[in-house]
């Protein structure tokens, strides 16, 4: 059985497939809104949830099923319930743990739009949050209260590639009874299983890394069966759920994503070694490297570095925006995870909303700038950069 297998290739290219009456080798596309049942009395039992079977996609779909059991499979999570993108698989997962009046810790070395969701509109509805230091566990124990139910990390951050001990931080988020959600966009599962570390719920966007070709717009909350039963019950009635087709997309994107975070990891070793010995550049940050002040536990807990390195430009934001400009092959784009390389200035683009205080709190620089590394030939991406650097 292939869900046996412990090897991240095998699950990607084999778990969950569901196999129809015609033999289909490759996953099939369900795309049908509703199922029809063979009587009145099916119906009503479908719908009592007496017996098991798809109702409606917004609820279940076969083709987003066969995801959802492959991305668990990947992750080791016993349940994951997929979702329209990775915010609303953020807002599902909050939605679903957390009522008005609880606390949530959270790093402050988020995705932006993820301080938006937590600084601005949870907390018009009643959720309170407190950014901390990802890196700084006196602090992340200081910010807990008696009514904190979640600790919410990435790691490695977006853009920093910040690492935190994710055992460390669980075991501390259990001692005062919260959760440990682990947004794990920048590695999934090919490099790093949160879950196994003791992380409570995955949190992705399959937007990145997952879809691998920038297509698709999709997400997903892994974890515990229990767990994720108030989650499920919010995407099935608040109605986030995830599009048949991109589930598609995603089924093939996993096939092949062990072997693809591989080679981006590669080419992002490469190229961040490559960008320490050049002149224009203050700082590099990428865990793959010996300077990275987590190298070490970067190489305990992740497979290998990832695959998006970032750097400060000497000369802040106008030396930063013409080395973007100067480039001709790399796209200057926000999305991550594509195999095409892309190149995004965080200060005045992902990062833009978030107040210029908490900005540099976080260590986002006007200088910096982040590079996804994709799939082009080493020799072109490092060509290209140091057309950026002007020379
Ligand atoms: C892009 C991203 C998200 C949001 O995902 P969408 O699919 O764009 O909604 C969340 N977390 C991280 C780390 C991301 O990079």
């Amino acid at each position: 059985m292939a869900e046996s297998s412990q090897y991240p290739e095998t699950l990607g290219v084999r778990a969950g497939s569901l196999h129809t009456e015609f033999g289909e080798n490759s996953e099939a596309l369900f795309l049908t809104s509703s199922f029809q049942y063979k009587s009145a009395a099916q119906a009503a039992a479908r719908f009592s949830g007496e017996e098991p079977g798809n109702v409606y996609s917004r609820f279940t779909n076969p083709t987003v099923t066969m995801f959802q059991d492959k991305l668990a499979a990947l992750e080791g999570a016993e349940r994951c319930v997929a979702t329209a993108s990775g915010m609303s698989a953020i807002l599902a997962c909050v939605m679903g743990l957390c009522s008005a009046g609880d606390h949530v810790v959270a790093s402050r070395s988020i995705f932006g739009t993820s301080v938006q969701l937590f600084g601005n509109i949870l907390q018009r509805w009643g959720l309170e949050t407190t950014f901390v230091s990802l890196t700084d566990e006196a602090a992340w124990a200081a910010a807990v209260k008696p009514n904190t139910k979640l600790f919410f990390v990435e790691t490695p951050s977006n853009p920093l590639t910040e690492i935190c001990d994710i055992a460390a931080l669980a075991a501390l988020a259990h001692k005062s009874g919260a959760q440990l959600v682990v947004d794990n966009c920048f590695c999934t599962p090919a490099l790093q299983q949160p879950l196994k570390l003791g992380a409570d719920i995955v949190v992705h966007s399959a937007t990145k890394f997952i879809d691998g070709q920038g297509r698709c717009l999709g997400g997903a909350v892994l974890g515990k069966k229990d767990t994720l039963e108030p989650v499920y019950g919010f995407l099935r009635t608040a109605g986030p759920a995830l599009s048949a087709f991109n589930a598609w997309v995603f089924l093939k994107g996993l096939e092949t994503l062990a072997l693809r975070m591989e080679a981006h990891s590669r080419n992002a070793l490469e190229l961040a070694q490559w960008l320490e010995g050049q002149p224009g550049i203050e700082r590099v940050y990428y865990p793959g490297l010996k300077s990275h002040p987590q190298h070490e536990l970067a190489k305990r807990q992740q497979r290998t570095g990832g695959g998006i390195v970032s750097f400060d430009v000497k000369g802040g934001k106008e030396a930063a925006w013409a080395f973007m400009d100067a480039m001709q092959m790399i796209s200057i784009t926000a999305n991550l995870g594509d195999t095409k390389s892309t190149v995004t200035h965080p200060a005045t683009t992902t990062h833009s909303r978030v107040t210029p205080e908490a900005r540099a709190a976080a260590g986002i620089g006007d200088g910096l700038v982040r590079i996804a590394v994709g799939l082009e030939h080493i020799e072109d991406i490092k060509a290209d950069l140091a057309r950026g650097l002007g020379r």
